[in-house]
């Protein structure tokens, strides 16, 4: 059957774009369809400015709630991507496939590099080497399918390299996985800069929908949306980056078409109005689930253990093969 493996990693409270652009896929098709690994890719939070305590506060949340969009662990396995050692261990490997140029390359690393930098920071190296372990995170289950924001598609291509490399110069050994995007809100841009995407771990939070900021701060947000000069509503993401996005969010919301959606519209201030009831509906049912599930944490433990000790037994003869095909003598 097919497999499928994607992730979030916990930088910042789980935002809209998160949501729209990778969970609600997994939840609606994705643990049905197919044998579904969703990880809290929690390593990943690393390689920028990190609080331990926040990273592991943030960790716990995007595992609730992945169950809280509808995630189902009778139906698809959820763990914790440090709780499984086999992804480190392929990450090394990978790195003796990869390149520096390569990695140099990744327009995510020049976009959060420069960032960091701006910031006061230093860059760490595992920001350079990011997507190799995240190419480890995907070959590890041998996934057929990556479905992701438009944003990690780069990301996904470079797994598929690094695949076909390994398996050419050691012989068969990974499955070259593919990423899948969804057909509207692939990328959900900043409401208060829709030229750059939403993003969980921007400072600038005005322009960020959460999902669980409290209704009536989803109003605000959505009603204070940066729009384009003009004042009819046309779907058209160069020229009016800023209606396009509302409507993008309006039409995966609601399922209309962005282009029909626009027609039916003739001010800013109506569509915003929709568009904030339309998330709000969305939102909704997920806020309750995970408070239900705060309550809970016993439970939530129990998913992430079994999750970890399925992934390991999946990951663990694959990462093996790996080692003895690249020359490592096995140890007896
Ligand atoms: P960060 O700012 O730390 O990179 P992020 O919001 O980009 O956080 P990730 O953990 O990097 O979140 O990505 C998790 C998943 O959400 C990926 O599949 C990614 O493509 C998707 N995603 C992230 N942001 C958006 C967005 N604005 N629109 C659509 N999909 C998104
Ligand atoms: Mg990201």
């Amino acid at each position: 059957s097919t497999r499928i493996f994607s992730g979030v990693k916990p930088t910042g409270h789980l935002t809209l774009g998160n949501y729209l652009g990778a969970i609600r896929q997994w939840v609606e098709t994705d643990q049905h369809r197919a044998d579904a690994l969703f990880c809290v890719v929690d390593l990943h939070a690393l390689t920028v400015e990190h609080d331990p305590a926040r990273v592991r506060r943030l960790s716990r949340q995007a595992a609730t709630l992945f169950l809280a969009a509808g995630l189902d662990p009778e139906l698809c396995t959820l763990f914790v991507q440090s709780h499984v050692d086999e992804h480190t261990r392929l990450s090394y490997l990978l790195e003796c496939t990869a390149t520096d140029g390569e990695m140099r390359r990744m327009i995510q690393y020049k976009e959060k590099s420069a960032r960091e930098r701006e910031s006061g920071g230093s860059v760490r190296l595992s920001l350079l080497t990011y997507p190799v372990l995240m190419a480890a995170d995907i070959l590890a289950y041998g996934a057929d399918e990556v479905p992701v924001g438009e944003d990690q598609a780069q990301h996904v291509e470079l797994t598929r390299d690094l695949a076909v490399r390994f398996n050419q110069r050691y012989g068969h050994t990974f499955t070259v996985p593919k990423a899948v995007l969804p057909t509207v809100a692939a990328r959900v841009m900043d409401l208060q800069d829709p030229t750059s995407k939403m993003g969980k771990s921007h400072a600038e939070t005005a322009g960020i929908v959460y999902l669980l900021d409290e209704p009536d701060v989803v109003r605000k947000k959505i009603m204070r949306a940066v729009t384009d000069s003009g004042t009819d509503v046309a779907y058209d993401r160069e020229a009016r980056p800023g209606v396009a996005n509302l409507l993008e969010i309006l039409s995966a919301c609601t399922g209309g078409e962005p282009e029909h959606l626009a027609a039916g519209y003739d001010s800013y201030g109506a569509l915003k109005k929709d568009t904030a009831e339309a998330v709000l509906e969305v939102l909704r049912p997920l806020q309750e689930r995970h408070a239900a599930l705060t309550a809970d944490p016993a439970y939530v433990d129990s998913v992430l253990r079994q999750g970890a000790e399925r992934a390991r037994e999946l990951a663990r003869p694959t990462v093996d093969a790996a080692y003895r095909a690249m020359g490592l003598l096995p140890s007896v």
